[in-house]
């Protein structure tokens, strides 16, 4: 019987359950996630009926190969291409709900199932995990047996560190990965993957100073979300009495706020199959707002946030609807500062103006390896020396990069693996 390369893959986030789909034909796949579900930062939490997503929201992929695979059998009940109503809006004006709105993107749709199978996206198009923001993580884990949840890994070494033992081959490498109080978990790897964020995944790799050198240049962004439900029904926003101005924004899927402490809010219990009998928002911070109070108290925060939020829906103090649930969470890492579009072509212009690079080059680098090691660093914050190009615009307009900036690591590294055997 063939005997399996063993891969532990740390972290369980849209990154590590690529990869460990990707792996599972060919290697022992085993992953570890430190937290009590699969998933990351696609993160959802469910209230009683409703839920929230209160980390990616939607995502935009242009790579070609990425979207013909979400277009697969495998995605059909949880990845969809969403049709919706973007508002975005200027603050500085908000004295006058007309003018607020500064560019208004009429309902579209987005899907269309060509010949080959593969949807077509306008620039604007957004996917959407369904039912629960984490389900496309779930669905890439669905078939891998060795799932550790609650595991956090605190270190790696090599099998008899310390001690003389027989000089090994890069190929016979064995690594053991270091858990809690310093135990150790009771398997040899041949590799290890991180695809913790770039902080984290330094912290696991101390030992391995190319790698934490590399990883240390990156920054991510904090950020506050805030999830909270309405008690009263969804016909408490589809008042008569209100402007025509406040109806489109009422009516919105998604709201892109500029010059607020609000960045945007998601109308969480539009998304499909979110089956909310209230309604349910999930609302971002703005960058600056979340640097100045990271320290801040949270009840504070949460009336600064839904302050904000009823005056843009053009509450006042007498008529603000009664909240349901509400709960605010304080990510450390949201975004990291890596503009990948521009990082990407970048790379890839400088790649193309060297003769000898080929497209596996390329692909290298999009993931980080340690010297003579068979150990790996995967993530959003794909990078080589830590150039920061500046993320403001990754965005383009309307969707986030994140997810395809981890994806299109994970895939990298994955045909790296593949290829070689
Ligand atoms: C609030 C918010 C909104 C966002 N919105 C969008 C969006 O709309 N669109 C978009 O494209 N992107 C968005 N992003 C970014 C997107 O979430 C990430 O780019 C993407 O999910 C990263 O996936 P990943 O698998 O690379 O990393 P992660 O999802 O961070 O996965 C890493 C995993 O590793 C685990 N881990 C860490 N350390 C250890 C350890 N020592 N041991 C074991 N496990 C460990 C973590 O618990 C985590 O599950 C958003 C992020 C946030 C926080």
């Amino acid at each position: 019987m063939e005997i399996l390369k063993k891969v532990a893959i740390i972290g369980s986030g849209i990154c590590g359950a690529y990869l460990a789909n990707a792996l599972a034909a060919k290697y022992e796949v085993y992953v570890f996630e430190k937290a009590r579900g699969l998933g990351g930062r696609s993160a959802s939490k469910r209230q009683a009926e409703t839920s929230f997503d209160y980390g990616v929201s939607y995502f935009s992929i242009q790579d070609l190969d990425l979207k013909s695979f979400l277009s697969g059998a495998l995605f059909h009940e949880n990845i969809e291409l969403l049709d919706r109503k973007i508002i975005k809006l200027d603050r500085n004006d908000k004295e006058n709900s007309e003018n607020q709105i500064v560019e208004s993107f009429p309902e579209r749709t987005a899907r269309e199932n060509t010949e080959g199978g593969v949807w077509e996206q306008s620039t604007e198009a957004l996917f959407v995990s369904k039912p629960y923001g984490n389900s496309f993580a779930k669905t890439l884990l669905k078939d891998i047996k060795n799932i550790f949840l609650e595991t956090r890994i605190y270190g790696v070494v090599k099998e008899n560190a310390g001690n003389v033992v027989e000089p090994r081959s890069l190929n016979d490498s064995k690594y053991k990965l270091i858990l809690e109080n310093a135990a150790e978990f009771d398997v040899d790897f041949d590799i290890i993957i991180s695809t913790a964020p770039a902080e984290q995944t330094a912290q696991i790799y101390s030992k391995y100073d190319d790698l934490v050198k590399s990883l240390s240049t990156v920054k991510y962004n904090p950020a506050f979300v805030l999830m909270f439900s309405l008690k009263q029904s969804a016909a408490v926003f589809l008042s008569p009495t209100v402007s025509d101005g406040i109806s489109k924004i009422r009516d919105a899927d998604i709201l892109k706020i500029k010059n607020s402490i609000i960045e945007e809010i998601i109308f969480n219990h539009k998304k499909p199959l979110r089956y909310s009998s209230t309604p349910a928002f999930v609302i971002k911070a703005s960058k600056s707002f979340t640097e100045t109070n990271l320290e801040m108290e949270h009840a504070l925060i949460e009336e600064a946030l839904l302050n904000e939020f009823f005056s843009i829906m053009g509450f006042d103090l007498d008529s603000m609807p009664e909240l349901g649930f509400k709960h605010l969470h304080r990510w450390l890492y949201s975004t990291s500062n890596n503009n990948l579009e521009e990082y990407v072509d970048l790379r890839l212009e400088n790649l193309q103006d060297c003769d000898m690079i080929s497209r596996d080059d390329k692909q290298e680098s999009l993931f980080l390896k340690a010297e003579n090691e068979e150990i790996y660093a995967v993530g959003d914050y794909i990078f080589e020396g830590g150039e920061n190009a500046g993320i403001e615009d990754c965005d383009q307009g309307l969707g986030t990069c994140g997810v395809e900036a981890s994806l299109l690591s994970a895939r990298a590294l994955a045909q790296f693996f593949l290829d070689e055997q």
